[in-house]
């Protein structure tokens, strides 16, 4: 317990309470929630990710990483008369696990004076999530209902933006995330998308730049801050998360960074570098979407190719 640890070694006053093995401090509360602001601070002024007149649409689920993530930019906002921060919530449909957490987020909204767009699937697509995943389940061979879910939320995060004249759009993707991400696009094959939605990419013209203040904070960390300022957990799980690749590469970075702390921030690194070679041999070209008109790197984008392959998928089904 905290008397084990000895004093923080932050403020040498306080009992530490929380072991960082990736850089051998040891910190109290307070101390610890200041290094975590401090750290979305240094994060986003090291990758330029804000100007003082933006106006950032934060993506907001409803789970923890992203309500932290409103606490922390609504508190930095305060300091910035000119920028404003608006709340997107993308409601996939997804029965008892969404619903709460739209709960959640619409609740954090009001308390902190955020403005709040609720946008769902089923008004932008014509099906809701668990609609889709009733279709798919008797297709052989069709991708799962997190594929969707990704694609389709990407795209609605998009439209959402633009509707509020977003200028960024902030998502709470945290280390652990994107580290997650590099290992996925590996695995699928798909290396071209490892520099594909940076600040700084080419794409950024036409897609509105995203930016990812905990992309250098471990999940386990965020999570800790959360519970320390009171940020509500969800009780439901995602019904569909046991079908995702996604969920065999957390645990498997789980047990690795066990054994080797550190080991999340050196891919995290690897993947860093290797971007800029990346973008340099792909070249990726940008053209409108030949069906909703999104800006799209192939002529007919990924959302609307899910959505015209469902509608295969319902006649044969
Ligand atoms: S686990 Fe899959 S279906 Fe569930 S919210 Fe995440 S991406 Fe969507
Ligand atoms: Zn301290
Ligand atoms: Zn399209």
């Amino acid at each position: 317990m905290a008397s084990k640890i000895g004093l923080c070694t932050l403020c040498g006053r306080r009992e530490a309470f929380f072991h960082r093995p990736y850089s051998g401090e040891k910190l109290c509360r307070p101390c610890f929630i200041w290094t975590i602001e401090r750290k979305v601070k240094r994060t986003i002024s090291k990758y330029s990710m804000f100007t003082p007149e933006d106006r950032i649409a934060l993506a907001l689920s409803g789970g923890k990483d992203s309500l932290s993530l409103l606490h922390i930019l609504h508190k930095i906002e305060k300091n910035f008369p000119k920028a404003k921060l608006y709340a997107v919530t993308i409601d996939e449909g997804i029965a008892h696990y969404r619903d709460e957490a739209v709960k959640h987020a619409a609740e954090a909204c009001k308390k902190l004076g955020v403005p709040h767009l609720i946008l769902s699937f089923k008004e932008l697509y014509g099906y809701t999530l668990d609609e889709i995943a009733e279709i798919l389940k008797n297709v052989e061979g069709a991708p799962t209902p997190c594929t969707y879910c990704g694609v389709l939320r990407r795209k609605a995060l998009n439209l959402a933006a633009r509707k509020l004249e977003a200028t960024k759009i902030a998502t709470a993707h945290t280390l652990d995330d994107e580290v997650q991400t590099f290992l996925l696009n590996l695995v699928h094959g798909d290396v071209y998308k490892l520099g594909r939605v940076d600040p700084e990419a080419p794409e950024a013209e036409v897609f509105i730049p995203r930016a990812k203040p905990f992309r250098e904070i471990p999940e386990a960390e965020i999570a800790l801050y959360a519970y320390l300022v009171g940020v509500p957990f969800q009780t439901h799980v995602c019904p569909y998360a046991h079908q995702a690749l996604r969920n065999d590469i957390r645990d498997f970075l789980k047990r690795l960074e066990a054994r080797h702390p550190g080991v999340k921030f050196t891919l995290y690194h690897s993947f860093e570098r290797l971007k800029p070679l990346v973008r340099s041999q792909v070249k990726p070209s940008i053209t409108a979407c030949q069906r909703c008109g999104e800006p799209s790197s192939q002529p007919i984008c990924e959302a609307c190719t899910l959505l015209e392959e469902l509608e295969r998928y319902k006649k044969e089904g």
